[in-house]
């Protein structure tokens, strides 16, 4: 396998409308500061519309590029893990198809990642074009996550990023599905930097992450790296028994006092909050479970139905 310098790489879901524009900025930014030596992963993840057709297109007149089909929707996170394994570059170059994360910062981070970086990470200050619930979700979620997790994930960051060979081969060996990328990478360590910018708003097309999406991929990025909700029903234990504890001394000081114990709502709401609790941690075991689960089949992360690079093709 020859090398090149640098490999872009961006999963598309449904991105028809705005894939020849994508093509267009990658390559102009390419070709000014890389020159010949580069690659444009195109990944389809299932995509329902024409994204597909239109990737055989581009990389038919273009050997640049290399255009993967997924056999079905894998998601964004392991569609992007197809592209990192079959890159071939020196440099790996992560970006989302609706180019919200702008590629000509390319040369920026570059030049930032030649100061002796191995992880030259964006890290959104501003986002165009997204509601206040994304916005505010997304920062709630990243405190949380910070809160939870053991490693330092630095917050309001995406997938978007400039990483070294050294890393994607670290990446490429944890066997993991549920992949929270950005939290891998930062698990690795090694030298990181933080590269501030601005986000776009999408240049066409809709958000592929819906709350469902969102809430399912918050619950991966939590269970990945942290075991701390498991430990959840011992701290409520815990607290519960301080709380019998003083209600204990109150009962037998009201009984000295002659009070009589009133009525029965105070039993109901303590089992029901109880009962309530028991469901939660009961749930989040479950949680923690299935994943043990899908990762014991070991079965492989995706399943690559095509690849087209300029005349050769193979299934
Ligand atoms: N994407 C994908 N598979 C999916 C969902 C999304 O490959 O199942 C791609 C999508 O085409 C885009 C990137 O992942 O290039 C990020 O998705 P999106 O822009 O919808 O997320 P947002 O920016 O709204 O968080
Ligand atoms: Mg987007």
């Amino acid at each position: 396998m020859d090398h090149v310098t640098l490999s872009v790489i961006v999963p598309c879901y449904n991105e028809e409308r705005g894939i020849h524009e994508l093509h267009y900025r990658v390559t102009r930014v390419c070709q000014a500061h890389i020159g010949d030596s580069y690659e444009l992963l195109l990944i389809n993840d299932g995509s329902r519309d024409t994204t597909w057709q239109l990737m055989k297109e581009i990389a038919g007149l273009d050997h640049h590029v290399v255009a993967i089909n997924l056999s079905r929707n894998f998601g964004h996170q392991l569609a992007l893990s197809a592209g990192l394994q079959l890159c071939r570059g020196e440099l790996i170059f992560m970006l989302d198809a609706d180019l919200q994360d702008p590629p000509e910062l390319l040369p920026d981070m570059v030049a930032r990642l030649n100061e002796g970086f191995d992880v030259v990470y964006g890290q959104r200050i501003k986002r165009e074009g997204e509601t206040l619930f994304k916005k505010a979700s997304a920062f709630a979620f990243y405190r949380l996550l910070n809160k939870l997790v053991d490693i330092d994930i630095p917050p309001d960051t995406g997938d978007f990023r400039l990483i070294n060979r050294r890393v994607v081969d670290i990446l490429n060996k944890m066997p993991e599905h549920y992949r929270f990328i950005r939290g891998m990478v930062s698990w690795i360590g090694l030298r990181q930097t933080a590269f501030p910018y601005e986000r776009a708003a999408r240049f066409a097309g809709e958000s592929k992450y819906p709350i469902r999406k969102m809430l399912r991929f918050s619950m991966d990025a939590i269970t990945s790296f942290s075991v701390r909700p498991l430990r959840l029903a011992s701290y409520i234990g815990i607290l519960f028994g301080v709380c019998a504890f003083f209600l204990l001394l109150y009962i037998i000081i009201n009984y000295f006092l002659g009070y009589s114990v009133k009525g029965w709502t105070s039993l109901v709401v303590l089992i029901l909050f109880l009962g309530g609790i028991q469901l939660i941690v009961a749930g989040v075991m479950g949680e923690y479970l299935g994943r043990l689960y899908i990762e014991a089949k070991g079965r492989p992360m995706f399943v690559i139905q095509e690849i087209i690079s300029n005349s050769t093709s193979q299934s």
